[in-house]
């Protein structure tokens, strides 16, 4: 096994986890299986209890794992599927020693962060580094670590501690250290400056790692008398160090590395130059000049809760581009704060209240994300009366999907009090109740999480027709409540109009609905957006684009073939920008700062930007 380490240096939010993912698919591009790992200094066992406010997205993984939206990145560019294990926070760490400790595993010696937490730290990369996630058997040849933070920052001392141990006993030709830094340009002199990367592979020295490659992050590539410089005194050959300078779409950052031989460098420090082929990524270049030639834009209201930080809906924003390019069209995302819709709002900020309607009323498509808790559930239910009586193409996603269930009982079937026990447990008409899959009066522990499956009760849907006419899928899953139809019922909802399209395997859970009379109404219980992929889109959202930009019967044609349904028309003019505009965005906290889309340009604003 070959180890990669990505660190960070002067400034967080540089892009880390897209450099180490690029880092990645121009390797797989050389004929090299990869895994990846991605290491979190903070305390939190998983990103489980963290708010996506803060944070961005908890990314989910197949067998349930809560991680970093990181994670996703690596699962989405390389097209992997990874465990929770490959995300290490310092919370599992030292809760896995800490419960050595207390089984008496260290024999009375005093348990120390060296050597055993470092111990811990190494011998869980070097597990981990072999799981296969890329279907096939046997561990990756290279695996990519990121160190999540900034080269100084104190709680990640540890890891560095134990990757400078690791890098040794590995030895040289194992293990190949990319240090991401900044060279800002200074705007009177227009100089780029190399003072702040040459303090921060002093200190990452200081530490005891010593970089092999430098990736700088600039608005320009950098000038070669700059390079010279660098080289100098950091160490490193001229031939090691990458510009990451500014470019128009993400899908670019692996070209701009193969265009550099980021991946001779590597392959040479990791011994790997004869193994490897020179890189093919014909599909990777056509993906990114294709998005920069799309123009006719597909406007699309997210109706969510925190729509301040678009990386909170990281993975459904992701899915949607996807979709979008699949179908030639560019994205815009108008963010519709669903509180905004609400009667109270029209009220007391009515100029809130009047450009949420515009934004819902401007779209081609309506798509209301998960989410948690009764804020702004009332404005979500507005959304969907909305998208159902104007037969306007919508996606529910598991809260999404269970307040159209909601809206369907109180305004189709005059159900008026028809609620889900989350908001009023004392409902007398409860159609999404509490179903979680083990204790029914815990709260910990009792959300249904990972993949599962769903079997279509009905062939003739447009939900299993874009899925390919699968007699089931299996999809991730992030909930407690769940759509439950009594029996009794199931026949007057269907007579309504609302047909329950897939269940799962008791056939009691409500997977997916449907609105056979609408031009494209779907609500699914899981999360499509974590299967994503950019040359894969999901079935469903690209379902919800196809429909919202009049090219759905052609997809259903066809819809085995994705991106076939559309002649490809490649102009090499234009910039890729879709608009995303959050509120105001948050930026900034002591460990890593949330991370922002802005212009959907990689690295526009400094801020890291994910794929
Ligand atoms: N709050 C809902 C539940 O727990 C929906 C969760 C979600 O949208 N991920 O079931």
């Amino acid at each position: 096994m070959k180890y990669v380490l990505v660190t960070g240096g002067v400034v967080s939010g540089l892009g880390k986890g897209v450099t180490a993912s690029s880092i990645g698919v121009v390797l797989k591009a050389c004929g090299l299986r990869v895994t990846s790992i991605k290491i979190d200094p903070y305390l939190n066992t998983d990103a489980g209890t963290m708010s996506p406010f803060e944070h961005g997205e908890v990314f989910v993984l197949d067998d349930g794992g809560e991680v970093d939206l990181d994670l996703g990145n690596y699962e989405r560019f390389l097209d992997i599927k990874l465990t929770c294990d490959n995300n290490i926070t310092t919370g599992k760490i030292y809760q896995s020693v800490i419960n050595k400790e207390r089984r008496g595993d260290y024999l009375g010696k005093t348990v120390q962060v060296v050597p055993h937490i470092t111990d811990a730290i190494q011998e869980w990369i070097e597990r981990v580094a072999v799981i296969p996630v890329d279907g096939k058997e046997g561990p990756a040849d290279v695996c990519v670590i990121e160190l999540g933070g900034t080269i100084g920052d104190i709680e990640s001392m540890p890891f560095i501690e134990a990757l400078g141990q690791f890098s040794y006993r590995v030895g040289p030709g194992n293990f190949c250290l990319v240090h991401v830094s900044l060279v800002p340009v200074l705007s009177v002199v227009g100089e780029q400056k190399t003072k702040p990367t040459q303090h921060s592979v002093r200190g990452l020295r200081g530490l005891g790692l010593t970089p092999n490659i430098l990736a700088c992050r600039s608005t320009k590539v950098l000038n070669e008398n700059v390079k010279e410089k660098l080289s100098q005194f950091c160490h490193v050959p001229a031939s090691n160090i990458i510009t990451l300078n500014d470019v128009t779409n993400i899908w670019h950052i692996p070209l701009l590395l193969r265009d550099q031989k980021a991946h001779d460098a590597i392959l040479k420090v990791l011994n790997l130059q004869g193994v490897a082929r020179e890189p093919d990524l014909d599909e990777w270049t056509n993906r990114a000049k294709l998005c920069d030639s799309l123009h006719d834009p597909v406007r699309i209201a997210m109706v969510g809760k925190y729509t301040g930080l678009s990386d909170s809906y990281l993975s459904v924003w992701k899915a949607l581009l996807h979709a979008s390019v699949a179908c030639r069209k560019k994205l815009v995302v108008d963010w519709v704060p669903s509180t905004d819709l609400e009667d109270t709002t029209a009220k007391e900020a009515p100029d809130a209240y009047k450009a949420a309607w515009n934004l819902l009323k401007g779209a081609d498509g309506i798509l209301v994300p998960g989410g948690f808790g009764d804020r702004g559930v009332q404005g979500k239910i507005l959304a969907a009366k909305y998208a159902r009586e104007k037969n306007v193409p919508y996606l529910g996603i598991c809260l999404g999907m269970q307040i159209a269930v909601i809206e369907f009982a109180r305004s189709v079937m005059n159900l008026q009090d028809a609620n889900s026990t989350e908001f009023d447990p004392d409902t007398r008409t409860p159609c999404v109740v509490f179903m979680p899959e083990g204790s029914k009066t815990h709260m910990g522990a009792t959300m249904r999480l990972g993949s599962r499956r769903t079997y279509f009760e009905v062939t003739d849907c447009k939900a299993a027709k874009l899925y390919g006419n699968v007699s089931y899928v299996d999809e991730r899953h992030r909930h407690r409540y769940e759509s439950q139809v009594n029996p009794d019922m199931v026949a007057k909802f269907e007579s309504a109009g609302l047909a329950f399209v897939g269940k799962d395997e008791t056939g009691k859970r409500m997977e997916i609905i449907e609105l056979p009379a609408h031009p494209y109404f779907v609500g699914v219980q899981f999360h499509p957006e974590f299967k994503s992929r950019p040359g894969k889109p999901s079935a469903l959202f690209l379902g919800l684009i196809a429909s919202s930009c009049g090219q759905l019967d052609a997809l259903l044609q066809n819809p085995s073939q994705p991106n076939k349904h559309i002649p490809a028309k490649i102009s090499s003019n234009g910039v890729f920008s879709p608009k995303v505009y959050p509120n105001g965005h948050q930026n900034g906290h002591a460990y890593k700062p949330v991370k922002s889309l802005v212009n959907g340009n990689y690295y526009a604003n400094g801020n890291g930007v994910h794929v």
